[in-house]
């Protein structure tokens, strides 16, 4: 057997598509394109992930406003653009430099304009299963599920890692499609028994190969969040491709799976938090 690839490019042009067509309406009513606010410290491959999200944005009809913050300016940067009224989205690279503390950080997003879901009042809203923004990265794991029309009411999901950015809010969403979820962390024991019970194996961990083919059930989904970088300057998965690729029926390829979706859900949240700010106004 040779599992289905989920590959994540057509799902996220199906979102880009939304995006545009908003985007050009949104321009027709208020005269200006949606903004996003992005800020930026010292860390390099942060510079990158923020300058490929520019260019992807700006392609598409969307403004990004970038501001540079240091240690010291950082959470007042962070205010400005909560309390600019042309900003309608703001996202925080990560990495945040060295001595900024993260959660004041997070917290001066205002949450109407947190489209990274990096505020925790949107998280705690997420487990309220009330209207939210989410981690574009979670979210976009189930939209890729979505796409593909992978079932999820009353079917086994087991999330394996539990960060605020990918495991717990995926592990949360899925609640949400009505799936049972069990959710793995570095101090579970018995991991394969755990992740073998899964219909659907979604792994946020970071470590390359953690997942073996004794991991999955036959027939299973599985989704690879992972994006390690080995020696050679390739990335590699959470999941052992070749082997898990006999046993699973449909997984996600890394790169070209999950990674795809991210920019695209995010700037579908910036687009909701654009036409949420004038439609108040
Ligand atoms: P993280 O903050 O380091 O969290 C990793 C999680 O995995 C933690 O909950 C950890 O458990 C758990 N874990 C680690 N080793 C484990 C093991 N041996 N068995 C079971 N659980 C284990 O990482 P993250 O930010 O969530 O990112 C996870 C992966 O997704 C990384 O490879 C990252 O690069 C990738 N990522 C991809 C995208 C994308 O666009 N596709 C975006 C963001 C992140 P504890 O809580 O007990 O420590």
């Amino acid at each position: 057997m040779s599992a289905r690839l989920l590959e994540g490019r057509p799902v996220a042009e199906a979102i880009w598509s939304d995006v545009e067509q908003r985007v050009a309406s949104f321009v027709g009513r208020f005269g200006r394109p949606p903004s996003l606010g992005m800020v930026s410290g010292a860390d390099e491959a942060a510079g990158a992930y923020g300058r490929q999200i520019e260019r992807q944005f700006t392609r598409r009809g969307l403004a990004v406003d970038v501001r540079d913050a240091s240690v010291d300016t950082m959470i007042e940067v962070v205010r400005q653009l909560s309390d600019d009224d042309a900003i309608d989205g703001i996202l925080l690279l990560t990495p945040l430099p060295a001595g900024v503390d993260a959660e004041a950080a997070a917290q001066a997003i205002r949450p109407a304009k947190d489209v990274d879901g990096q505020h925790p009042a949107n998280l705690g809203r997420l487990a309220q299963r009330r209207p939210a923004f989410a981690p574009a990265t979670a979210l976009g794991g189930l939209r890729l599920l979505q796409h593909y029309e992978i079932p999820l009411r009353a079917r086994r999901a087991v999330v394996v890692g539990r960060s605020p950015v990918v495991g717990m809010p995926l592990a949360l969403l899925l609640i949400d499609a009505d799936a049972t979820v069990t959710v793995c962390h570095s101090r579970s024991e018995g991991l394969a028994e755990l992740t073998r019970a899964a219909d659907l194996l979604c792994v946020a961990a970071g470590r390359a190969g953690l997942i073996g083919r004794e991991h999955v059930k036959p027939g299973a989904v599985v989704l690879d969040f992972g994006t390690n970088l080995a020696a050679d300057g390739s990335t590699l998965g959470d999941v052992q491709a070749d082997a898990v690729a006999e046993v699973a029926a449909a997984m996600t390829p890394v790169p070209g799976g999950t990674g795809p979706t991210t920019v695209a859900v995010l700037a579908q949240q910036t687009m909701t938090a654009a036409e949420n700010h004038l439609d108040r106004d």
